[in-house]
């Protein structure tokens, strides 16, 4: 069949000791749960608003912060991720790009079940050898 590759693209070596939760989020997104948020009330000088705070449930490694105008519902200002360390990329090695997130997967998984080398020719006399003692 044509355009099968069997060369696997390297690993990237930033993402080997990473959790799997950690590598699951890159690849998926953060997990927020609206039973984890906890909300403070904040007075600013122009407006009053709910300070949520949201960890992610899956890496618990990041944490998202919204400020919501109570008033209005709106985002005061933009949301944002905080990290912790060890999240984000050593500085100075750029962004780890999907493709080597869904490389590092593919390599775990394939080490947790490892596929037969079998071809589909059927069994053969000689793999019962140790059958037969000499
Ligand atoms: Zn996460």
């Amino acid at each position: 069949m044509s355009g099968v590759r069997r060369t696997r693209a390297p690993r990237d070596v930033r993402l080997k000791d990473q959790p799997d939760e950690v590598v699951e989020c890159r690849d998926e997104r953060h997990l927020f749960l609206s039973s984890d948020q906890r909300d403070e009330r904040w007075r600013w000088p122009e407006r009053d608003v709910i300070k949520r705070v949201n960890p992610c449930v899956r890496c618990k490694r990041v944490v998202r912060i919204k400020y919501i105008d109570e008033n209005t519902g709106e985002l005061a200002v933009p949301s944002k991720l905080i990290y912790r360390r060890g999240f984000l990329a050593p500085p100075g090695t750029g962004r780890i790009p999907k493709q080597a997130v869904r490389v590092e997967q593919a390599l775990r998984f394939l080490e947790r079940n490892p596929l037969p080398q079998k071809r589909a020719n059927g069994p053969t006399i000689d793999q019962y050898d140790d059958y037969f003692p000499d």
